[in-house]
């Protein structure tokens, strides 16, 4: 495992794609309305990430097993979709939430975010579900902090996610990043065996990608027959919320904010 720390001028490349995809998601969630195709959601990001001259970076990345390479520019994974939905005709319905995860490429620096919308009026506790893990990620942005160690972001993200009812998926985790999508380390979301084993130190220059996934109900997640879309084991919903951080010498900048 190499961490492959950065300088504050390629910090400053992964700020301007990280506000690309900022931009892109802000846009999503104006436009996002019941009876829209999540397709329709996917062109819009591509639109407008070309017309900032930026490269989206989901699409064609290979699948495992029988799938083939991902099809959309966005994954949008709905209601017990954890992540890695695929866009299709299907519509957004009110009382729906929409979890879509968006990376682009420009100027050969990645960025990587991921926000739960809510479509019209959800239930209460299907709201409480999105707030929780949004507060978790915020969680990590106050705590991560330079000379500290990521084992203490993660377990009290995890203790908040299951102080509140919920349970933290464990199967997918976030990562570093840079010139490539995913780079070393990975960054669980809770106290890992492998984070106890070997701790990440918070160093100036650590740009990660922190994306706490978080269930209603059981943690267990599956995969669905596409050989992409990752739901909940049982079929209760699931939110997930992504920022990519920069530590840098006085604290925690976002990139993606
Ligand atoms: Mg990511």
């Amino acid at each position: 495992m190499a961490i492959q720390l950065k300088k504050p001028d390629q910090i400053e490349k992964l700020y301007a794609s990280g506000q690309i995809v900022r931009e892109v998601l802000d846009w999503l969630g104006e436009i996002i309305a019941p009876g829209m195709t999540t397709e329709y959601l996917d062109a819009e990001a591509e639109r407008l990430c070309q017309a900032r001259g930026a490269k989206c970076l989901f699409k064609g990345v290979p699948g495992r097993g029988k799938a083939g390479p991902f099809p959309g520019n966005i994954c949008a994974s709905l209601n017990e979709e954890v992540v890695h939905g695929i866009p299709s005709k299907r519509e957004v319905r009110d009382g729906d939430i929409l979890s879509v995860d968006f990376g682009v490429e420009l100027d050969g620096w990645c960025g990587d975010a991921a926000r739960t919308f809510t479509v019209g009026t959800v239930d209460a506790e299907v709201q409480r579900l999105v707030d929780v893990t949004r507060h978790s990620l915020d969680i990590a942005i106050q705590l991560a902090a330079p000379g500290g160690k990521w084992s203490q972001v993660a377990e009290a993200m995890a203790d908040y996610v299951r102080g509140e009812g919920f349970s933290v998926v464990e199967e997918f985790v976030g990562h570093g990043i840079g010139r490539e999508m995913h780079e070393d380390p990975k960054v669980p979301n809770f106290l890992s065996p492998e984070l106890k084993m070997r701790d990440i130190p918070l160093r100036p220059g650590l740009v990660i990608a922190v994306e706490p996934m978080v269930n209603m109900g059981t943690p267990r997640v599956r995969v669905l027959d596409d050989g992409w879309t990752i739901a909940t084991a049982d079929g209760k919903p699931s939110a997930h919320w992504e920022h990519t951080l920069a530590i840098t010498q006085d604290g925690v900048r976002v990139l993606t904010a």
